[in-house]
């Protein structure tokens, strides 16, 4: 025996039982209660099925909203993967097509745009970024090229004047291949140290030029040698420019920033006298 409260459980059945949509087993069962006689149910399903009948004359008599169609058709389609064949019989094939076809398209043209869009700007902040570091290099390159030839300049200012005197520099070392020379201008005491084979000093450390007068170590300058430059030309100014009074030159290896008197080796060496 069924009670009451069953039998209205079964009648929720019939819309979708009318349908179509009851899974194998539900409907068995529906179709079950059916042949017991359930008066409720019959009813409510011929009443299902009258409406269903009156469907294509409501629907000829009350025209939708225009768009409504294409909306639900849309909606349908976002939900489903595959297209609405059915749809194909309805009036207005063309403009439902149409919306349908697009539908799909248009979301995936919205999103690869963005993706294009957010790799156009990823790969435009690395040329930028590119960009800046290249012209950042070219300056500093630019200034480098800058300084030599002002450098250049320089030596050739204290090369051309009329009087300029030179001072050769020899090695200590007797393994090493090094030498030197010192030009200078007397009256302004500009002076040029050319040095060549001299190995590259460590990074704490610096050569350092001294000219020599009445025995004693005068500070003239410090200069770099790198591994680039086997040829180094500095220019610096000295104390005194008169020949008479500088009894020589001397070159040697200091901390960097340079000493007030010699602590390292000497390394190159020439006298006047
Ligand atoms: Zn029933």
């Amino acid at each position: 025996m069924k009670t009451e409260e069953q039998r209205h459980s079964q009648l929720e059945l019939c819309i979708p039982y009318v349908f179509g949509r009851l899974n194998p087993g539900n409907r068995k069962q529906f179709e079950a209660h059916l042949e017991t006689g359930c008066e409720q149910c019959k009813r409510e399903l011929s009443e299902l099925y009258e409406a269903i009948a009156l469907l294509p004359l409501l629907l000829k008599q009350e025209a939708p909203p225009s768009g409504l169609r294409q909306r639900i058709l849309s909606r349908l389609s976002s939900k489903r993967s595959e297209p609405p064949r059915a749809a194909k019989p309805i009036p207005q094939r063309g403009v439902v097509e149409a919306s349908v076809t697009k539908a799909p398209p248009r979301s995936w043209y919205l999103y690869a745009s963005i993706v294009m869009g957010v790799l156009l700007i990823i790969s435009l902040l690395f040329f930028l970024n590119d960009q800046l570091r290249t012209t950042g290099e070219l300056e500093k390159k630019l200034t480098d090229l800058q300084a030599q030839i002002q450098e250049k300049q320089d030596i050739l200012g204290i090369l051309q004047v009329q009087k300029v005197e030179i001072l050769q520099l020899a090695n200590m070392d007797a393994g090493s291949q090094a030498f030197g020379r010192v030009f200078w201008e007397p009256e302004k005491r500009h002076a040029v140290v050319q040095v060549v084979n001299l190995i590259a000093e460590p990074a704490d450390k610096q050569y350092q030029l001294w000219l020599v007068k009445e025995k004693k170590y005068l500070r003239v300058g410090e200069f770099d040698v790198n591994k680039e430059k086997s040829n180094v030309f500095a220019v610096m100014t000295l104390p005194v420019g008169e020949r008479q009074e500088i009894e020589g030159f001397a070159i040697t290896l200091e901390p960097r920033g340079g000493s007030t008197q010699p602590s390292g080796a000497i390394q190159l060496r020439g006298a006047t006298k």
